[in-house]
C-alpha cells in the first residue's frame, strides 16, 4: 500500500526497511495462523470463566478501607482460579510487581530450616536478592532458608542427575522459572515443565513446586498449573493484565499455598479478607479479558523481530523458526552502541514519551547497568512494546510486548532503521 509506505517514511522507516520486513512477513503466515488459534482458545477459556462466575457491573465497584466483603475482588480471584485450573487464587493490586508476588509465594511457604531449590539454574536477577544469593536485608537467607541450585546442561536441558542429587530432606520448595529472563537459555514449554515436576515429585512427593510464570501466560493453551505446579505466579503489568491493569500480581495454586500467601501479604489471621480494590477492578477484569489477544500480538512481534534480525547475522533466542513458550525475544547485538540504537528505535515508535532517548542506568535489584526502552501508558509495563537488557556480554536486548501487533511491527522496523542508520546492520 503506497500510502502506508509514505506514512511510514514520514515516521522514520525507509521503504528499504519496510520491504525487507514485508518479505519476512510473507514467510510467517502459517505461524501467525497458529498463534491466532491459540488466542481463540484462550479467549474462550477466559470468557467461560467470566460467565461461570457471573461477572457483572457490581464487580467493578470501588471499595476502600479494609475492603471487607469485596465481591469484585473475590470474584476476580475465582475467575483467575478457573482459568488456571487451581483451587484458589490471590490477585491483588497490593501486590506491587512480579518480584513481590514471587517473594510472597516463597516467604509464605518456606520456614527457617527449609531449603529452596532451583533446578533450572540461577533465577531472574531480582530474585537473587530475595533468595539471598546476593546478600540483601530481609532475604530468605537471613531468615534461615537455605538455597541450592542445579544448573542446566550445556544444551539448555534439565540435568536430572544433578537435580536428583540436590533434592534432600530439607528441600521444601522447588522454583521453576518458565521464561529465560535476562539469560540466553531457552524458555521451557509447559510440557517440559510438566516432565520436570513429575521427576521432582517422584523423588519427593510432598515437595512444593512454584512456577515463575512471568511472560508465559496465554502463549500456550495450558499453563504450568495444568501439569502439577502447586503455585503459578506472575505480574499484572505483563501478560495477564492485558495492558490495562495499572498494577498487581497473581498467585494461583492450591488452597493451602494460596492461603499462606494471603497471610503473608496482609497479616496472619487477616489473609484474603482485607485489601480494598481502590477502583481498579474494571481494568483488572477487562485486561484479563483482552490478555489472550494482546499476548498473540506480542508473540507475533517477537517472531517478526527474530525473522528480521537473524538473517542479518544477529543470534536470536529463540531463533527465527523454533516454537515459542513466552513473548520474549532476545537479540544478541554484540555492543552497547547497538543496544542503544535498538532501544532508540523502539522508544521512537512509542505512543508515550516517543521523544525520549533511552540510556543505560543503575536500576534497583539489578547488578549491571540496564537500558530500557518503554514508552508505555502504564509505567514499566512490559506487555506494552518495550526493550531492555543488562549492559553485559553478549549485549543482548530483550524485546517484548506490544498492545497491538501493528505497533509491535512498527517498533521493530524502527529499531532496525536505527541500526541501519548507525551503520550497525546492513540490509
Ligand atoms: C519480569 C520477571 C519477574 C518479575 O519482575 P518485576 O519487574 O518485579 O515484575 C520475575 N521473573 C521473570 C522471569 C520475569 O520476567
Amino acid at each position: 500500500m503506497e500510502r502506508l509506505i509514505e506514512f511510514y517514511q514520514e515516521m522514520g522507516v525507509s521503504p528499504a526497511v519496510y520491504h525487507y520486513g514485508e518479505a519476512a512477513l510473507d514467510r510467517l503466515k502459517d505461524r501467525f495462523d497458529e498463534i491466532d488459534k491459540i488466542a481463540e482458545y484462550n479467549q474462550a477459556k477466559v470468557l467461560s470463566a467470566m460467565q461461570k462466575n457471573r461477572v457483572s457491573a457490581a464487580c467493578f465497584a470501588a471499595t476502600t478501607g479494609y475492603g471487607y466483603d469485596d465481591i469484585g475482588r473475590d470474584n476476580l480471584e475465582r475467575v483467575y482460579a478457573d482459568v488456571f485450573h487451581t483451587e484458589a487464587a490471590l490477585v491483588r493490586p497490593q501486590i506491587t510487581c512480579g518480584t513481590h508476588a514471587l517473594t510472597v509465594a516463597l516467604s509464605a511457604n518456606l520456614l527457617p530450616g527449609d531449603e529452596l531449590l532451583s533446578p533450572v539454574g540461577i533465577p531472574y536477577d531480582t530474585l537473587q536478592e530475595v533468595i539471598g544469593i546476593r546478600p540483601s536485608p530481609c532475604s530468605l537467607a537471613e531468615y534461615g532458608v537455605t538455597y541450592r541450585q542445579a544448573d542446566l546442561k550445556e544444551d539448555g536441558s534439565f540435568d536430572y542427575d544433578a537435580i536428583r542429587e540436590a533434592i534432600n530432606e530439607k528441600t521444601k520448595l522447588i522454583t521453576i522459572q518458565r521464561s529465560k529472563g535476562y539469560a540466553t537459555r531457552p524458555t521451557f514449554s509447559v510440557a517440559q515443565i510438566g516432565e520436570l515436576i513429575a521427576f521432582c515429585k517422584n523423588i519427593k512427593p510432598d515437595v512444593l513446586i512454584m512456577v515463575d510464570n512471568c511472560y508465559g501466560e496465554f502463549v500456550e493453551t495450558i499453563e504450568p498449573s495444568d501439569v502439577g505446579a502447586d503455585m503459578v505466579v506472575g505480574s499484572l503489568i505483563k501478560n495477564p493484565g492485558g495492558g490495562l491493569a495499572p498494577i498487581g500480581g497473581y498467585i494461583c495454586g492450591t488452597k493451602t499455598c494460596v492461603e499462606r500467601c494471603a497471610y503473608r501479604l496482609s497479616a496472619p489471621g487477616l489473609g484474603q479478607e482485607v485489601g480494598a480494590n481502590l477502583g481498579l477492578m474494571l481494568s483488572l477484569y477487562q485486561g484479563f479479558f483482552m490478555a489472550p489477544t494482546v499476548v498473540a500480538g506480542a508473540e507475533k512481534g517477537a517472531i517478526f523481530a527474530a525473522n528480521l534480525y537473524e538473517p542479518l547475522g544477529f543470534r536470536c533466542v529463540p531463533n527465527a523458526t523454533e516454537s515459542r513458550h513466552d513473548i520474549i525475544q532476545a537479540v544478541e547485538l554484540g555492543s552497547e552502541e547497538a543496544m542503544i540504537a535498538f532501544c532508540k528505535g523502539i522508544q521512537g515508535a512509542a505512543p508515550v514519551d516517543s521523544f525520549a532517548t533511552p540510556l543505560p542506568w543503575d536500576m534497583p535489584g539489578y547488578n549491571d547497568k540496564v537500558i530500557m526502552a518503554a514508552g508505555a501508558f502504564i509505567q514499566g509495563s512490559s506487555i506494552e512494546l518495550s526493550a531492555d537488557g543488562p549492559i553485559r556480554d553478549p549485549y543482548a536486548v530483550y524485546f517484548q510486548g506490544g498492545l497491538t501487533w501493528y505497533h509491535a511491527k512498527l517498533g521493530i522496523l524502527k529499531s532496525l532503521q536505527e541500526m541501519v542508520n548507525a551503520g550497525l546492520a546492513a540490509i
